[in-house]
């Protein structure tokens, strides 16, 4: 028998396809939002904005449980993706579009069924860690506080009044029809800069110190750390130069570098970190060279709250075998969602229907069902389940632990 989710799903389509032909960076998402905006609105569910120039959140019913959703609404420098945006190549090749369609359309079918306890869906923008330089001007501006908007919007308190959070991201085109209790790395990124001295690079290269050097002497000795990476850890260090060198016909003066530093252990990720700091400062210095770096936090690993997954686990199973649904998957992936599960229960769980590579200009929707329908009754029946069992939703506040208190929170974001 169709129930109300299928009968509808050309709108949650219709919805899902215009966000993903809008794709837009962290903190300039406002298509987007107008986009959600209007189609709460015409659903008669009321939107409330919560600052940093694009979160807001949308809410049906009042008091307990209080279950709290969360849906991306960023996309990711993608260049030739085919909906590309023409200025600075945004594209939804990470699949945020998707996760803030289910989440709406979710919320919509709920509204027309929950008798008690409120659900929200929070609309958060930034989550790829990117568009450094644009973001650092709105922190100077005093717009944002940090480059993730969670870290924002966790810090200012606006996720504190929920009882749990459910989020959730495709897995692109994995084999798999779900994933579950999946792990998500921390990391730290850092920009640095080394500093030469130009010369003409023909006439005097020998009065010259050349930066470029500098960061190929360092390149290596990042290649020749791997070997001392445990394979348990999940050691990754990936970077890009943003410039190499300023004239071809000069010593190159100055070198622009970014990385992330990324582990699932934060121990080794702190060691890691240190090691990359020293070979930068020491590769410089072989050749009379110098190094300015600035390390800035990036997110925290993933805490899944498996009382959650397990209800969520037993509705996928309505769509799937047991065989198909990717549990305890490790991933390298990272993601703000990591801080919040620091101090809340929290989810994230993955959904299919992708082809093509996550963040590749390949990536597309190839199957509206998995990649829509099917979590958005995920969604819903995991929501309803959670507020007709109150005294479950207890037993998950009253098991979790957070790992760190807010004080320690923001001493580590300094
Ligand atoms: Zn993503």
């Amino acid at each position: 028998m169709k129930n109300t989710l299928d009968r509808d799903a050309k709108e949650l389509y219709a919805l899902g396809d215009e966000l993903f032909k809008h794709p837009e960076l962290g903190y300039k998402e406002f298509t987007n939002k107008k986009i959600l905006t209007d189609y709460f609105t015409s659903h008669g569910i009321k939107v409330t904005e919560l600052g940093f120039r694009t979160a807001f959140k949308a809410t049906i019913g009042s008091g307990s449980p209080k279950i709290g959703l969360i849906a991306e609404l960023d996309a990711i420098p993608t260049l030739g993706h085919p909906f590309a945006d023409k200025k600075d190549n945004a594209a939804h090749s990470c699949g945020h579009s998707t996760q803030c369609a289910i989440m709406a359309y979710a919320l919509v079918k709920l509204k027309d069924v929950i008798k008690n306890g409120s659900v929200s869906v929070y609309f958060t923008p930034a989550e790829e860690f990117t568009d450094v330089a644009f973001r650092k001007q709105l922190i100077k501006k005093h717009e944002i506080n940090y480059i993730g908007g969670k870290i924002n919007m966790l810090t200012a308190g606006l996720f504190d009044d929920e009882d749990l959070f459910i989020h959730l991201h495709t897995m692109g085109s994995s084999g798999y029809h779900f994933s579950l209790n999946t792990s998500l790395c921390g990391f730290v990124y850092k920009e640095m800069i080394f500093h030469g001295k130009a010369t003409h690079a023909a006439v005097a290269p020998d009065k010259g110190i050349n930066a470029l050097n500098a960061f190929v002497l360092f390149d290596n000795a990042i290649n020749m750390l791997r070997e001392t990476f445990k394979e348990e850890d999940y050691i990754r260090i990936h970077d890009i130069i943003d410039e190499g060198g300023q004239t071809v016909n000069s010593i190159p003066e100055k070198v622009i570098y970014e990385c992330y530093v990324r582990s699932l252990n934060s121990n080794a990720l702190l060691k890691t970190a240190e090691k990359v700091d020293n070979a930068a400062k020491n590769c410089a210095k072989a050749i009379g060279a110098s190094v300015t770096i600035k390390t800035t936090p990036g997110y925290l690993p993933m805490h899944q709250c498996r009382l959650i997954n397990d209800v969520i686990k037993k509705n996928m199973l309505k769509y799937c075998k047991l065989e198909e649904i990717h549990d305890d998957e490790i991933s390298m992936a990272a993601g703000d969602i990591g801080d919040l599960s620091i101090f809340k229960p929290t989810v994230q769980f993955g959904y299919s229907g992708f082809s093509g590579n996550c963040h590749g200009k390949d990536l597309c929707i190839s199957d509206n069902v998995r990649a829509y329908l099917e979590p958005s009754k995920v969604i819903y029946d995991t929501v309803l389940y959670l507020l007709n069992h109150p005294d479950y939703v207890d037993r998950i506040k009253k098991e979790f632990k957070p790992s760190m208190d807010k004080k320690e929170y923001l001493a580590y974001l300094d």
